[in-house]
């Protein structure tokens, strides 16, 4: 059976349309409908003194059912949606809906325990329209560049961000761990002569975090590339794919996004500004009197350093450069001009950070030596310290949370909304 979707109904030619039902109205004498598909809506109009049949079929159907309609539709001047009217001449009754158990107004909880129900609508499918746009705008980036991309382990025996964060399992009787991040394969296939890799997939941290930005399982998008002279290379590298995935989304959702979270997509003409960690922690203190953290940035110096660049340089973007190596994983590689710091860098965006990157260390002696001076037991990374055993040129890459970006694109409250299903410690259903 051919389908046509509402967008395309063309008046006066048979065909078939299939949908939800948004709203019916049975007055004395006819049956309006509101037909949703993914497309758009129409309106259904039945006389029942001349549709019986038809009349009888809907008689039990309420709001959320699902119908198959054979018809044809007509121009009609007194119809707001899109001035047609769809008549039908059957109906297939594919599911009777129950009265819904949440309302539009039910509390983020609620919706999110019935999180099929809170998809139904437009501004919903648009979220997972735009994620999908912007995956594609970044992986086409990668691939157009070189890129080879990878699917790493999920299932490991080490950690890969070192600390407690990590769900434990038990693989046929020996410990193994649910990966937090690719990190250690994307590394070795720079040692595998690879070049540039990246991924798309699925971490796990089990943080007990409760706020607007972390949740225990979460899709990154992670890359890597080799012969690089610092972690400029690599912010060069990001900046670009990023702006090729936003205006694609730009492009493809403009005027949607605006209508519907009244939000425009800014891509700063500049280049992103890249501040040094140290001044970053200054400018704070000087502009906006507030001391942060000398070892890390926390949550408000990010608002305050991204508000700064906003107003001095027009950028919603500001790469936070050089951390102290004490912030840091083992694995950034320290800057040779003062080894406090090293060669890592965040993207901060709207206020908040979304991507982590560095140069890596890919010499295996002072790899080894970073290691032992983070207290990591050195037996752990054994097998992780091979790959640069046997030659391993420069490389570096970064980890961008693709459920971060999306919430600040569309100016979402918290990630629980930008993710399909959300994973927290107090949520593992639906
Ligand atoms: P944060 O300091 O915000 O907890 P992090 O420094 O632990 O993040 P990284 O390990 O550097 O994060 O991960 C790179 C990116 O992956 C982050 O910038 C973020 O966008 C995303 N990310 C990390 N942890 C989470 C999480 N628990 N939930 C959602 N996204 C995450």
């Amino acid at each position: 059976m051919e389908r046509t979707y509402i967008k395309d109904i063309e008046p006066e030619k048979e065909i078939t349309i299939s949908g939800w039902i948004e709203r019916i109205r049975n007055p004395k004498s006819m049956i309006f409908i509101v037909l949703r598909d993914i497309t758009g809506v129409v309106q259904v109009t039945i006389d029942k003194s001349t549709q019986p049949e038809i009349t009888e079929k809907l008689s039990n159907v309420i709001a959320n059912s699902v119908i198959t309609l054979r018809g044809v539709a007509h121009l009609s001047e007194y119809v707001k949606m899109g001035g047609i009217e769809f008549i039908p001449s059957d109906v297939t009754i594919d599911s009777v809906a129950e009265a819904l158990p949440i309302t539009k107004e039910a509390s983020l909880d609620q919706r999110l325990n019935y999180r099929w129900i809170d998809l139904r609508d437009n501004a919903k499918n648009l979220i997972f329209r735009v994620n999908t746009t912007l995956e594609k705008g970044l992986r086409d980036y990668m691939i157009e560049t070189g890129a080879i991309e990878i699917h790493t382990p999920k299932i490991t025996v080490q950690s890969s961000e070192g600390g407690s964060e990590v769900f434990k399992l038990d693989y046929f009787g020996q410990p193994a761990y649910l990966t937090q991040s690719p990190q250690l394969y994307k590394q070795m296939a720079m040692a595998s002569g690879f070049d540039k890799v990246f991924e798309i997939g699925d971490y796990f941290r089990a943080e007990s975090s409760f706020t607007n930005r972390h949740a225990t399982e979460f899709i990154g998008f992670d890359f890597e590339i080799s012969h690089i002279t610092s972690h400029h290379d690599i912010m060069d590298y990001l900046e670009g794919a990023l702006r090729r995935a936003l205006s694609d989304v730009k492009q493809k959702h403009e005027k949607e996004l605006q209508e519907v979270y009244n939000v425009t997509i800014d891509i700063p003409e500049c280049d992103f500004p890249r501040i040094p960690f140290d001044e970053a922690l200054s400018i704070v203190e000087k502009e906006y009197g507030y001391k942060g953290s000398k070892e890390d940035f926390d949550p408000e110096s990010e608002k305050y350093i991204c508000q700064y660049v906003k107003e001095k340089y027009n950028s919603d973007f500001v790469y936070i450069t050089e951390y102290p190596f004490e912030a840091r994983a083992f694995y950034s590689m320290k800057c040779e001009d003062n080894p406090r710091l090293c060669k890592s860098f965040d993207l901060l965006w709207k206020g908040i950070e979304i991507t982590s990157g560095a140069q890596r260390e890919h010499r295996y002696d002072v790899l080894k030596a970073q290691i032992a001076e983070k207290g990591i037991n050195p037996e752990v990374m054994n097998d992780y310290l091979e790959f640069f055993k046997y030659g391993c040129p420069t490389h570096g890459g970064v980890g961008l949370g693709i459920a971060r970006m999306l919430a600040k694109l569309l100016n979402l409250p918290t990630i629980k909304e930008a993710v399909y299903i959300f994973r927290g410690p107090n949520r593992i259903t639906p």
